[in-house]
């Protein structure tokens, strides 16, 4: 019997579980990852709703029971001329084909785009009387465009649900923030937080924050003070790929329209970590997209075609989902085609529900 080929895919989160999940009954599937599933579009929720965030994290071990092998730990090299991965523990892992799945890195600070950051804006929120309330995005790219503002508004309602008084402000890097999904999204979104009294603060380019004095400064000198802060920072590569032969000047994988990487042909990167090379937003939608695009290819299937995707933005009456198709940008560097789906507030909260039993769905290899 012809021995199965074996793939190795880098990373637990949608991308890498997606892409396991896909190829586990064609190869013998490898997958390595130093933290669990994490599903980082419910933790607003579990904030709001006073629960532990560890219901948002999936024992990525539950993939073991359909064949995939899973280990739990850090990748320290990848030697793609040798086919050879490297991890902290010092296990050697070789691949017939390699799937980079590593997302992106967010450092910490108070806010909801790691566990950590949950942790830490917790603790700071339980201390808030009132006051200001600031959300500020230091820089492109980061997971999930339209999340600042959608949790903006949904921080505000929280803390007015509690009789305290919040003056809302966002500070934004963007000149006119979602404008990369267009003019109608950009300006629909411009209404909702105006209609909100949340304040917007767009082109405004964080220079430093002064923690004790509650300070932000930006580089023109303008200075916002803060009660309470999320602060959302640049994400980054991760090292063991910004500092590979795999990476872009910019240190992202970089990949063709097929999300092969330029200089090898076995070596795929699926999700977050692909993102910025594409132009694309960092979206779990895309990542599962991506997982199922490069599946097809390995499995000679058709591969699907369309890339959508969509984060929603509850911001009252004025609530709505962006819904993207990202194929052309992906293919052609166009712009995406979008739509708007006006939408009540309680359809959001069933929206998101949708996303998370979609995730969900992966592990029960569906
Ligand atoms: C608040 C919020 C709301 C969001 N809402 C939406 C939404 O509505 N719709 C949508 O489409 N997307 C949404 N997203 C974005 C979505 O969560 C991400 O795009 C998605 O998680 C990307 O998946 P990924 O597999 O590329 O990366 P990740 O999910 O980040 O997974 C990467 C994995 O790699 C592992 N890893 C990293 N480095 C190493 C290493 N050196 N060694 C071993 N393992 C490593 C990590 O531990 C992790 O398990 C939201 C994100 C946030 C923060």
């Amino acid at each position: 019997m012809k021995k199965r080929q074996h793939v190795l895919i880098l990373g637990g989160g949608v991308g890498g579980v997606a892409t396991a999940v896909a190829l586990r009954k064609s190869f013998d599937v490898t997958l390595v990852t130093e933290s669990d599933f994490i599903n980082y579009a419910l933790l607003p929720k579990l904030f709001v709703e006073n629960l532990n965030y560890l219901n948002a994290i999936i024992q990525t071990k539950i993939l073991s029971s359909f064949g995939i092998q899973v280990y739990r730990d850090t990748i320290s090299l990848i030697i793609p001329s040798e086919k050879k991965v490297k991890t902290k523990k010092g296990k050697l892992f070789t691949y017939d084909y390699l799937i980079i799945a590593l997302g992106a890195e967010v450092p910490i600070a108070p806010h909801f785009w790691s566990i950590e950051g949950f942790s830490q804006f917790q603790k700071e929120a339980v201390n808030f009387k009132g006051g200001k309330l600031v959300i500020a995005v230091e820089g492109i790219p980061y997971r999930c465009p339209p999340a600042p503002f959608d949790i903006a508004y949904r921080l505000k309602r929280y803390f007015e649900s509690k009789s305290l008084n919040v003056q809302t402000i966002i500070l934004h890097p963007e000149a006119k923030p979602l404008i990369a999904v267009g003019e109608e999204v950009h300006k629909k979104l411009i209404q909702g937080i105006e209609r909100e009294g949340i304040e917007l603060k767009a082109a405004y380019h964080i220079k430093k924050i002064d923690p004790i004095e509650r300070k932000i400064e930006n580089e023109s000198g303008e200075l916002v003070n803060y009660d309470l802060l999320m602060y959302v920072p640049k994400h980054k590569a991760p090292n063991v790929v910004s500092q590979s032969e795999l990476s872009t000047n910019d240190g992202w994988l970089n990949v063709k329209k097929n999300f092969r990487t330029e200089k090898y042909d076995d070596i795929f990167g699926v999700g977050d970590i692909i993102a910025p090379t594409l132009g694309l937003p960092m979206a779990a939608f895309l990542a599962l997209y991506e997982a199922q695009f490069v599946s097809s290819l390995l499995t000679n299937q058709e591969p699907p075609n369309k890339a959508e995707a969509a984060c929603p933005i509850e911001m009252g009456s004025y609530s709505f989902i962006p819904f993207c198709d990202f194929r052309s940008k992906i293919e052609n560097g166009l712009p995406p085609k979008c739509k708007i789906i006006e939408a009540e507030q309680n359809f959001i909260g069933f929206f998101r529900n949708l996303i998370h039993q979609r995730l969900l769905s992966l592990f029960s290899g569906l």
